[in-house]
């Protein structure tokens, strides 16, 4: 059944169309974000598919294809508050709730959604959800609003009615992503650039490793890097990390404790690590960054201390198959590494690292090509 049916058959009327939202894998710059510096993520080739209807009323109906029994969540738009929709329905009813919230005028909708990113394995299934909803509703209602207006409603959504303390990285790249092309963002001016990045045409792919882990400790780790960034900004005398430059390290050594100062040292070196990126993209391709991303795994591992021994194997084994670099990459204490490899060593590396996996006694890791594609848009 077409997604088109599937509509009909749960709502009992024909969808006005459908969009598509990317997820996305970030290249390089990991907590950097919340640090006001910088990331490089791509939209991949996965999408979110969403069958949407206008309503007259300020009713929203969502489903999702995840949910066999065609579970229908229904809820109201007209006083709704922050907080008051949860699990998953949270994601698409909180973009409308947001756009209203922004003082845009829009009724309610009808919306079948349907995913081919996987859930919690770092390509930010719920960023896809919020920004096919978002390009739906934008164009249904005739709002007129761009790329980098609409993954601001995305990112509200989640900080404010999922509850969701994230940046706009997941949704800029969603939105703004281009085949070939990697989405630069500052996230302090929230400024957002196109940089080439032509996998397929100098033979490479970018291959994700979910280790399929998630450590218990993973949120109380996150909170806890996060405070140590902000002690760390506020001893060294600047508004964020991304103030500091390599050449303040050297005082920073003098002046923060040893835990502090490593925090601090990833995420300085993390964001010229970026911008170094960046540059190398520019004037000589992808292959030119894999020694950054191997940089960034021994920051995170060493400095950051957020990786795990299933992320430090998924990298170690990619690299000695041939892999060009490799770097666990997401909020850290499992998820998913990536890592750049030449597409005839696809399968070896795959292989190897499975089987490195085995060995370990761990659980089978999931392994997969993406490539950079189109941004968020109406498919039919
Ligand atoms: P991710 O890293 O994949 O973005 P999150 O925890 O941020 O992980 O978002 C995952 C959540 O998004 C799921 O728990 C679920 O609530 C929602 N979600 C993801 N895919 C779907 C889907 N196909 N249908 C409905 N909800 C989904
Ligand atoms: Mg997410």
């Amino acid at each position: 059944m077409t997604l088109a049916q599937q509509f009909e058959d749960r709502f009992g009327s024909v969808p006005a169309g459908i969009w598509a939202a990317p997820g996305r894998v970030n290249v390089i710059g990991e907590h950097t974000d919340y640090n006001d510096g910088f990331v490089l993520p791509f939209a991949i080739d996965r999408a979110t598919l969403v069958a949407a209807a206008v309503r007259q009323d300020s009713a929203v109906r969502v489903s999702s294809t995840f949910s066999e029994s065609g579970e229908i969540v229904v809820t109201d738009l007209s006083g709704l508050k922050a907080g008051d929709v949860d699990g998953w329905a949270a994601y698409p009813v909180g973009v409308l709730w947001a756009l209203r919230e922004a003082g845009h005028e829009l009724q309610g909708m009808d919306l079948l959604i349907d995913s081919q990113v996987p859930v919690g394995a770092g390509l930010s299934s719920s960023a896809a959800i919020e920004c096919a909803v978002a390009v739906a509703a934008n164009e249904l209602y005739r709002l007129g609003l761009n790329g980098s207006e609409l993954a601001l409603i995305g990112q509200r959504a989640e900080n404010e009615m999922v509850g969701a303390p994230t940046g706009l990285m997941d949704q800029s790249a969603s939105l703004l992503g281009k085949e070939g092309h990697a989405v630069f963002l500052d996230c302090r001016s929230q400024h957002a650039e196109l940089v080439p990045l032509p996998m397929k045409e100098d033979g490479l792919a970018l291959l994700v490793i979910d280790t399929r882990v998630s450590h218990s400790h993973a949120t109380g780790g996150y909170a806890s890097r996060r405070r140590a960034c902000e002690v760390g900004a506020d001893i060294m005398g600047v508004p964020a990390l991304r103030d500091l430059s390599e050449a303040d390290l050297r005082e920073a050594s003098g002046l923060l404790d040893d835990e502090t100062f490593r925090r601090v040292r990833h995420v300085v070196t993390e964001n010229a690590r970026v911008q170094a990126a960046v540059e190398l993209l520019r004037t000589d391709g992808p292959r030119a960054i894999a020694p950054l991303l191997d940089a960034s795994h021994v920051s995170m591992r060493d400095d950051f201390e957020i990786s795990c021994p299933e992320l430090d194997l998924a990298v170690d084994s990619s690299r000695e198959a041939g892999a060009l670099g490799s770097r666990m990459t997401g909020g850290g204490f499992g998820g998913s590494a990536i890592a750049l490899v030449q597409v005839e060593d696809v399968d070896r590396v795959s292989a190897a690292v499975t089987d490195a996996f085995d060995r370990a006694g761990f659980k089978e890791p999931v392994i997969f090509a993406v490539s950079p594609a189109d941004g968020a848009g109406r498919v039919s």
